[in-house]
């Protein structure tokens, strides 16, 4: 990964409990379950003030990732210098700026195995259906067997194929390593020549 320094931390996606909080945190407490957004977003700038948290335009210090794509993202933990240097989940502790805008709290009965997902994996998976415009009567395709997602779900690691094919009903599987994926996809969908909307998960 671009931008990484010697000892730094990774982990984007990660959820804890509070222990200590700073004097301009309001809506959390020490003992507290959260689950942590994986972007950092400061709740005040234009882009957040437009929801558009990842593109936070004040988190991010990194003039490397502004050279490479002419724009930048918002700060992210774990991530490397080129989104903030910001220190990620796979420690003991860390220490999230903004915590009012970037935590979330657990309601009591939920299990860490559901909530973590909220963290960016299940929120990206949203993001891309939505642009998508995925809805009733469309065809997808997705490029990766994540948990996200006529579905035809492409990747070559058969234990996620078997994986997804046994726990989301009617998904149909595609092993890249062994069929062509452009001619099996234009032969399943016939006259349409291909699925409507296609997913890099
Ligand atoms: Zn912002």
């Amino acid at each position: 990964m671009p931008g990484m320094q010697k000892g730094d931390i990774l982990g984007h996606e990660f959820m804890g409990v509070v222990d200590e909080v700073g004097p301009d945190v309001k809506n959390h407490k020490k003992g507290d379950r959260v689950v942590v957004c994986f972007d950092i977003a400061c709740g005040s700038c234009a882009y957040c003030h437009k929801g558009l948290h990842s593109s936070c335009s004040t988190t991010n210090p990194s003039g490397d990732q502004e050279a490479l794509y002419g724009l930048k993202s918002g700060g992210f933990f774990g991530y490397s210098h080129l989104t903030g240097g910001y220190e990620g989940g796979q420690a003991e502790y860390v220490r999230v700026p903004m915590a009012d805008v970037n935590c979330l709290a657990v309601p009591e009965g939920m299990p860490d195995e559901k909530v973590i997902l909220l963290s960016d994996i299940l929120g990206t998976a949203w993001h891309a259906n939505e642009m998508g415009e995925v809805g009733p009567g469309k065809n997808v395709a997705i490029w990766g067997a994540g948990p996200a997602g006529r579905v035809i779900l492409i990747d070559k690691e058969v234990y996620r194929l078997e994986y997804a094919a046994k726990k989301v009903p009617g998904v149909e599987t595609l092993d890249y390593s062994k069929k062509k994926v452009d001619a099996e996809l234009r032969a399943m969908f016939g006259d349409l020549q291909g699925p409507d909307v296609c997913i890099e998960a």
